[in-house]
Parts: C-alpha cells; sequence; structure tokens
C-alpha cells in the first residue's frame, strides 16, 4: 500500500501537487568581487529572469542566453553590470525577444549615462537587430515601489541605502515572491515592504565586510555580519535570509560570523541553485 502511494505521488509533478510553482534561484555569482572561483553578483530566476549582470554571459550559452527575458538590475557599478553590455551585444545577434532592462529610474539613468551612451557601449534600443528586425532591448525604469507585471512577472523596485542610485527589487511569479536588497547599509522600507507581501519564499541582502571592517562597510554603504543581524531583526517573514556579495579575501571570515549568528533565517549565499 505504502509503495503504490508513493508510486502515485512520484508521478504528480511539484508543481501540480503544491498548486504552487517552484521558483528556481541560480546563483551565478554570490560575490562582491571576484577571481578564478568565485563570480561577481548575478541571479538567475527559472532561467528566465536575471537580477544583477556582474556574472551572466560569461556563465552561460549563448543558448542560455537568448532564453532570458528581463534583467533587473539593483544599480550601476561595475561588479553588478559587467556583463550586461555583452548579454545585450550577444542577443543583437540572435533570434530572441527584445531583452527587457528593468530599473529604478534613477539607476536607469545611470546606465544610460554611464553605459549605453555610444560610447562606452551602443545603445542597443537605437540599432536594428540584422536577425530580428527590431532592437535588441528594451528599457523599462520603474517608479520607487510600484509593482509593474510584465509576461507574468511582478517587479517591484524599493529604494536601499548605498552610495550611489540603488534599488531592490521584488519579484513575484505565481504566488512566490523573493526579495533582493542588491547592495545596502542599513536599510528598512524594503522590509517593511517584504513584511507585508504574499508568499515570500527568500530575502537575499548581503554582507560584504567582516565586523572589524564597520567602518569601511558603513562608509561604502554595506553591511556586516553584525549589520546583517541587525537587518534581520527588522524581518518578520519566516523564510531564509541569505548574505550574498561576499568581498575577497574575506569571505571565510564573513562566513563564520553568519555561521555565529542566532537566528535560524540567516543563511550564507553560494554559487549553487536553489528551488523554493
Ligand atoms: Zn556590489
Ligand atoms: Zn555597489
Amino acid at each position: 500500500m505504502i509503495l503504490s502511494i508513493a508510486r502515485i505521488r512520484a508521478a504528480v509533478p511539484d508543481s501540480e501537487e503544491n498548486n504552487e510553482p517552484n521558483m528556481r534561484l541560480k546563483v551565478l555569482g554570490a560575490y562582491g568581487t571576484h577571481d578564478a572561483t568565485h563570480n561577481l553578483t548575478g541571479y538567475l530566476i527559472d532561467d528566465r529572469i536575471a537580477v544583477d549582470c556582474g556574472t551572466m554571459s560569461s556563465k552561460m550559452t549563448l543558448a542560455q542566453q537568448a532564453r532570458v527575458e528581463a534583467v533587473f538590475v539593483t544599480h550601476a557599478h561595475a561588479d553588478h553590470t559587467r556583463d550586461l553590455p555583452h548579454l545585450v551585444l550577444n542577443r543583437f545577434h540572435q533570434n530572441a525577444k527584445p531583452l527587457t532592462i528593468i530599473a529604478y529610474e534613477e539607476v536607469m539613468e545611470q546606465l544610460m549615462c554611464h553605459y549605453f551612451n555610444g560610447q562606452v557601449w551602443p545603445d542597443f534600443k537605437e540599432i536594428i537587430s540584422p536577425s530580428t528586425g527590431h532592437p535588441a532591448v528594451d528599457y523599462r525604469p520603474l517608479s520607487a515601489e510600484k509593482k509593474t507585471t510584465i509576461d507574468g512577472v511582478s517587479y517591484t523596485a524599493i529604494p536601499v541605502n548605498h552610495t550611489v542610485a540603488a534599488a531592490g527589487a521584488m519579484i513575484q511569479i505565481g504566488g512566490q515572491t523573493i526579495v533582493f536588497t542588491g547592495d545596502t547599509a542599513a536599510t528598512s522600507t524594503i522590509w517593511k515592504k517584504a513584511n507585508r507581501a504574499r508568499g515570500v519564499v527568500a530575502l537575499v541582502t548581503e554582507a560584504s565586510f567582516p565586523n572589524d571592517y564597520n567602518d569601511i562597510a558603513f562608509e561604502s554603504g554595506h553591511l556586516t555580519p553584525d549589520a546583517f543581524e541587525a537587518e534581520l531583526a527588522k524581518i518578520s517573514v519566516d523564510a531564509p535570509v541569505y548574505a550574498s556579495h561576499r568581498k575577497l579575501p574575506y569571505e571565510r571570515k564573513i562566513e563564520s560570523e553568519i555561521r555565529n549568528i542566532r537566528d535560524r533565517r540567516a543563511r550564507i549565499l553560494v554559487e549553487k541553485q536553489y528551488t523554493f
């Protein structure tokens, strides 16, 4: 009897059984600096939605890049945008839908001013792709805290506290939500929004420097593990809260300090695929 139930259960895909899609989060890069074995910040949800682009094209085949529908960019710093110009150029030569670049409006201004300015890189919105007959990109600047739905995925840009214009993302697919702060020092609005959101399955924030680099962390708009713990206290959601964006060569120290936090939600984000 037990066997037959097991057989029936195995035949039902998880998504039908739970009546919920399972969001897959592939962490291509979980660091704020990089070397041969640690990668810059870049996350991919369900193989089609990217959050930040420090590592993206450098770890994906052309076919995988063609499946990316949208990239939400938290801010213009190079460790979050390094692969973006290359992803755009690869898409220009592929028969794929335009890549939607999404960012808080002040961040989008910086991307246009400093990257897609015709000098550092072309503005591919102004160029027709020979593969498709239309531009390879589309830009979607978002107002703060206003939910926008594109192809069944909802995005809310929520400004955070960094040294330049920066906004985290609340991304909802089906009934599930993942919250990404991007780089931030102590902040509050994004946690208030997360505490009220439905179906939050994970929150991804940062711990860039170890505790004894508190001054540098504060001046550069980042968190230490102690500051991460203080942020945890603002979060009422019962979901894992991941520390990403560790700076080399401090990653081991930061990881050990995160492990010492007495809150079972505190986790270290590693470069692998998570399913929620
Ligand atoms: Zn960064
Ligand atoms: Zn930054």
